[in-house]
This record gives C-alpha cells, structure tokens and sequence, in this order.
C-alpha cells in the first residue's frame, strides 16, 4: 500500500455518530452532521447518516456537490455565508443556508425565484465569538425582512462559539438564544422551527442536565469524526478518538550527533563527539511533510517525539527503539492535521467499514419544508 495514507474506519465514524444523537435525543437535540473537515467525503458523510445524523452540512459548495453527485440527497445546511458569486450553487445543492447579510439573502431568493424554489435561511446570531453573526439588537429586522422575501423561507436561528475567538458557551449564554428565538417569533409569527446551538465546542453544555430551552439541534463535525471536545482538546467518554490514522513511511533513521557538522569542517572538533555523556539520538525522517498536513497537529506514539517538519520531511527523534527504514509509523490527528491531510492529493484515503456501506438516507429534499437539518 501506498504511504502517506489515511486510514479511515467508516464504523467508527458512525458509531460516533449514533453515541452523540442517542445522548441528545432525550434532551430533544437533532445532530447535523459537518462534512468540511473531510471535504465532503461521500462515504463518511454517509456514516454520519447511518449513525442518525438528520442531516449534513459544509461550509463550500464543492464539497456539497461532490456529496450530490455521489446520490446524497437529505438535508444539506450551508453553514458559511454564501459568497454572492456562487448564490446559484447554494440555492441548486442545498436546502439552507446560514446567513449574516441582508444583501446575500436578497440574491439568494432571486437565485431561488429564478430556479422555481425556496430556500431556507438560518439567520446566524453574534453570541460572543466575533466571526460570523448578526447583532442580537438586529435579528427581528431582518428576521421580518426574510420573511417578506418570497424565495426564502425563515427556518430558524443559530449562533456559533469557540470557533474564533469567545469561550465555550455559558448555560447563560444558551438561554440568551432561546430567548432570541422567542422575540423573533413574537416579531414575526411561528417561523423559528430550527435553533441550531452550536457546534462540538457546545457539547458540554448540551449533555449537560440544565434545560436545553429552545436549543433543538446541534452541528456537529470534530466530536463526530474525532471523538474529542474542541475546547479541551480532551477525548469524550465513549467515543472513538481513532477513526482516521496517518500512515508515514520511514525514509532515513541515524544516530546524529548535535556536533556533527562540527566534525566536517575541523578534525580536531570530533574527538570531542567521542566524549560520554554527549547528547546522541536516534533521529528519523518520515515521508511526509506540510505539503501533507499540518506537522504540528500530529499525535505520535509513546517512544517517538517529534523534532520539525519541512515541505515533504518529518523528523522524529526516538529513544531505544530505532525505527526501520521501509516501517510505517501510525499517526493521530488533531483537526487542523485532519483537515489538511484530507485535502492533501498525494495522502491516499483508504476506508473500512465493518459493514458493507448505507446507502444516506434519502430524507426527501422535493418538499417545501424538509425535515429538521
Ligand atoms: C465548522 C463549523 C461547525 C462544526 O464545528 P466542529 O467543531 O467541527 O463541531 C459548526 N458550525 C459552523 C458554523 C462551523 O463553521
């Protein structure tokens, strides 16, 4: 088999998937579950669903349509503001979108018009972590806005944490958008069927025992495909943390000395190598670099440590157990390391799956109102 490779286990993915959408069934909590750390993979957005997530969403289109092609057809949720250049896409590959700018919306229901449909606007909410939102004192403006523009249909609200700059959510802070989700209903009638809370960084909060309010639906991608909490960085109890792995073949494995360059340029310097005592290691290179992923994100095994990375070079230094040219060194990834490694076209995707492959659900995407993203 060819290296770098990602091993990815589809029966992971969708076990996950299955813990997190039983934990927050009874809290009342649907998952959507979030394709872009894997460029829309088909197969393991597939897993998502056959775990139970009701729906999917990315944040570029390419990646919705790479999912389409592949005969997806639930639910699909554009969770970045879609960029005017491409409103015809998102309106063509997903049900709904989540927005910011009244402008965008305007273009996105001419788009819908032009296309004979509508489509369904989450207006996203500003709740502290300053990337996208608008302000809360500006939701029921535009809320009525959207509900007057024939091509868009108000699905609901939502709000982000964590992501830029703010901290986990606060229960306090949960209640403020259940609070947001009334008034904007008092403003503009029972439109508010989707309060999307958040993504893995509220997990916390949600399996939490306090009440859910109004919160009725999560976006989840890091949890799901990495079993870890995005704030802590700390594994969650009963998931799987090893549904993709890095496979990186070892290229070169010698005893370097920090004076070796010094030994080259004056004979005399390297007798003082000879000394006991001096620091010698056994250092690696393996065949991968940042063109690949992103070095720093890697999680090594217990014996290896990791020294740099270059374009197409790691470095690895280990201690008593010198690695052999031609083995492979089964790595972790963090999200970042994930996500580049994904995108990356010389890293070879492999999936298994215990279980011959489901096809997505086929929630019906005709309907005017499909179901709950
Ligand atoms: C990326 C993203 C998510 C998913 O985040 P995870 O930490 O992977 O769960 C949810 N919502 C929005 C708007 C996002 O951009």
């Amino acid at each position: 088999m060819t290296a770098p490779r990602l091993e990815i286990d589809l029966s992971k993915v969708r076990q996950n998937t299955r813990v997190l959408v039983d934990r927050l069934d009874p809290r009342g909590i649907t998952v959507t579950g979030v394709t872009k750390a894997v460029c829309g993979h088909p197969d393991i957005a597939k897993a998502m669903l056959s775990g139970g997530a009701t729906g999917l969403a990315d944040a570029r289109v390419a990646n919705v349509e790479r999912m389409r092609q592949a005969g997806i057809t639930c639910p699909v949720l554009m969770i970045r503001t879609p960029m005017l250049s491409q409103v015809e896409r998102v309106v063509s590959s997903c049900e709904a979108s989540c927005n910011t700018e009244a402008g965008i919306i305007a273009s996105l229901a001419a788009a819908a018009l032009r296309q004979g449909t509508n489509h369904g606007i989450i207006l996203m909410v500003e709740m502290g972590d300053l990337r996208e939102g608008i302000m809360p004192e500006d939701l029921t403006d535009i809320a009525l806005q959207v509900t007057r523009t024939p091509g868009v249909l108000l699905r609901g609200i939502g709000a982000n944490f964590a992501c830029l700059a703010g901290p986990a959510p606060t229960a306090e802070d949960m209640a403020a958008l259940s609070s947001l989700a009334d008034a904007t209903e008092a403003e503009c009638g029972p439109f508010v069927d989707v309060v999307s809370g958040g993504s893995s960084a509220n997990l916390r909060w949600a399996l939490d025992t306090g009440p859910a309010g109004r919160v009725n639906n999560l976006r989840l991608g890091e949890a799901i495909l990495l079993g870890t909490d995005p704030v802590s960085g700390i594994p969650i109890n009963g998931l799987h943390t090893d549904a993709f792995v890095l496979q990186a073949e070892v290229i070169e494995t010698k005893t370097k000395s920090k004076l070796a360059p010094l030994k080259l340029s004056d004979p005399a310097l390297s007798a003082l190598s000879l000394v006991p005592g001096n620091h010698w290691k056994t250092r690696s290179i393996l065949a991968i670099g940042l063109q690949d992923t992103d070095a720093a994100g890697l999680i090594f095994p217990a014996a290896v440590s990791y020294i740099g990375a270059t374009s197409d070079h790691l470095v690895v230094e280990t201690t008593n157990c010198p690695l052999r040219i031609g083995s492979e060194i089964t790595l972790r990834l963090n999200y970042s390391a994930l996500l580049h490694a994904m995108a990356a076209p010389d890293v070879e995707k492999v999936l298994c799956d215990d279980r011959p492959s489901a096809d997505g659900r086929s929630a019906s995407r005709n309907g005017r109102h499909p179901a709950l993203l």
